[in-house]
Order: C-alpha cells, then structure tokens, then sequence
C-alpha cells in the first residue's frame, strides 16, 4: 500500500500528472478515489475490496472526467485489458495516461461482502484468471501474489446449460432475462460501452423495443453481448451492477468461449491486437452464410 501511495506522491509533485484515480476505503468497502493533491495520496489503498474498473472513467462517455487533465490510473490485469480496448477502439491515447499495475490476488464479488477473501465470496471471473499482473502498465506494485481459488466454476455453469435441449434453454433464459427492468446500470458502468448513443435508446425506427417484456430484453441482451463478442474485458461490473441479479457473466462468458473457438482470439491488454470484430481475415470461416 505504501509503494503505491509514494508513487502517487511522486507522480503529482513531479507534475507528470494532474490526479490520480485509485481506491479509498469507505464504509461498505472500497470506492473510485480521484487525488488531486500529493498530501491526500495517503488515502489510496488496494486489497480484494477494490473490485470497480477504473477503466470505466476513461470512456469517451466521461467528457467531464478528460477535464482533470493527465491521470495516473490504478488498474488490475482485468482493467487493463479495458484500457487497451478503449486505445485499440481509438477512444484513449496511451500517452495521455500513466498506468500504475496492481498485482492481483483475485476480488470479491461487492466490495462491501468480507475483510477476508476466500473461496465463497470470490468473483467467479478470478477463479483460474491466468493473467493478475497487467502488461501495459509503466509501473507494477504490491506484492507477488498466488493464484486465486475458489467454488464458482463458470465452465461447469454452461457445460449444464448447454447440455438442455433448445426448448429448456430457451425457457431458463426466459426466465432469467424476464427480471430485467431495463435500468441499463450494466450498459452505463461497462467500459466498452461508448457508444455516444445506444442502439436501446434509439426511437426512429426503434430497433429494440424499450419496455421490459420478454421480446424486448431477448433483443437487448442479444444485441449488446454480440456488440461485445470479442471485446468484453470480463471485469464482472455489469452483472454487480445489475439490481435483478442477472447472471450477465454467464452470456459474456459463452460469447467468449465461442470467439476463442472460431477465431482462437482471447481479450487482451495488448492494444495492438486487433480484435475479430474489427478486422477482416480471407481465411475466416463463413459456412453459416451458405
Ligand atoms: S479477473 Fe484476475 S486481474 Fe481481475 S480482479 Fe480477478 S484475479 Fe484480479
Ligand atoms: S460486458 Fe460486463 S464484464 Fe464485459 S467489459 Fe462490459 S462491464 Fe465488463
Ligand atoms: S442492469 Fe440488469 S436489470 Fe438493468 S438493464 Fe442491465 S440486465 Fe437489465
């Protein structure tokens, strides 16, 4: 904690930026911290509390947030593959950024849930997350840590889906997308979603019906986990989010596993990476066209 309290010290006293965006501690846990001055930099922290992706704050959608000027950002391997995403979609210059890494041990699900992690109150996206250090930071603190473990197993969630037939899919996400108010909390807190005006939103012609019945949300679901095929991060945050309890993980986690099967492609924190949906390849498969 200290390490990454001196470094901010040293970033804003340096100039090199103009506010640090981290973690505070407040009474349900951890919150988004913006520092502006050297001597509040002691307020920073970071444990397994600190779930939010700060990457969220860098979308083109936080105009208010650019006025600050240059940020220091704390982020998690997670973050960071968000904030590549944001350069490799042209919404973020890296240079316009100071990353400071955080070396992961894996989050609980809300920041408010424990003091200690284990293995009831993991998120289930850092139950086997392979990559806790990010790769696109200028500086890496805190401590070497262990791989997370944990009982949520995602993979086992969908190998059961997937074995019920069409009708019995059908039905369960029926049931689960008929809880959706269409609050768009998961829409507004997704780093990936920037777009100035969302499709949802659109009235002439309204390409997804607005009310929250079950046509509608199929369409709004559908839509924005295609959107997302390819460049979701899986930060956890919109299924957090979502005050109906939705388990919006589970579709992004099958979206993924399908982009990775047909385009061997995995989210990164490389912003060079192009992304399937993005870029165009003679060689990709097209047989569903036929
Ligand atoms: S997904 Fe990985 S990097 Fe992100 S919070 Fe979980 S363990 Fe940390
Ligand atoms: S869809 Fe959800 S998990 Fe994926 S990047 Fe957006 S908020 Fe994060
Ligand atoms: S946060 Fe949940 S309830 Fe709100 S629109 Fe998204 S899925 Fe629906």
């Amino acid at each position: 904690m200290q390490e990454l309290r001196d470094l901010a010290k040293k970033l804003l006293l340096d100039k090199q930026v103009n506010a640090i965006l981290g973690y505070e501690w407040d009474r349900r846990g951890a919150r988004p911290a913006f520092i502006t001055e050297a001597g509040d930099c002691d307020r920073l922290v970071f444990d397994h509390r600190c779930v939010q992706n700060l990457a969220a704050y860098l979308s083109p959608r936080r105009a208010n947030i650019a006025q600050l000027g240059r940020l220091a950002v704390v982020i998690k391997a997670c973050d960071a593959r968000a904030v590549a995403g944001l350069i490799r979609e042209n919404q973020l210059k890296r240079e316009d950024l100071v990353l400071i890494g955080v070396r992961c041990g894996g989050v609980v699900v809300n920041p408010s849930d424990s003091e200690q992690l284990n293995a009831e109150n993991i998120a289930p996206r850092c139950v086997g997350c392979e990559q806790r250090e990010p790769t696109l930071a200028d500086h890496l603190v805190g401590e070497t840590q262990s791989a997370p473990v944990g009982k949520a197993n995602r993979d086992l969630r969908l190998s059961e889906i997937e074995k019920l037939n069409p009708e019995e899919r059908l039905s369960l996400w029926t049931s689960l997308l008929s809880q959706c108010t269409r609050c768009y909390a998961c829409r507004q807190v997704c780093p990936m979603c920037f777009c100035e005006r969302c499709i949802a939103d659109k009235t002439q012609p309204a390409w997804i019906e607005s009310s929250p019945h079950s046509r509608g949300n199929f369409s709004w679901h559908l839509t924005r986990a295609l959107h997302l095929a390819g460049r979701c991060v899986d930060c956890g945050e919109c299924e957090r989010a979502c005050p109906a309890g939705i388990p919006l993980g589970l579709l992004n986690h099958k979206v993924a596993r399908i982009v990775a099967s047909r385009y061997g492609y995995a989210v990164s924190d490389d912003p060079s990476r192009e992304t399937p949906i993005g870029s165009y390849r003679l060689d990709d498969e097209q047989e569903f066209i036929a």
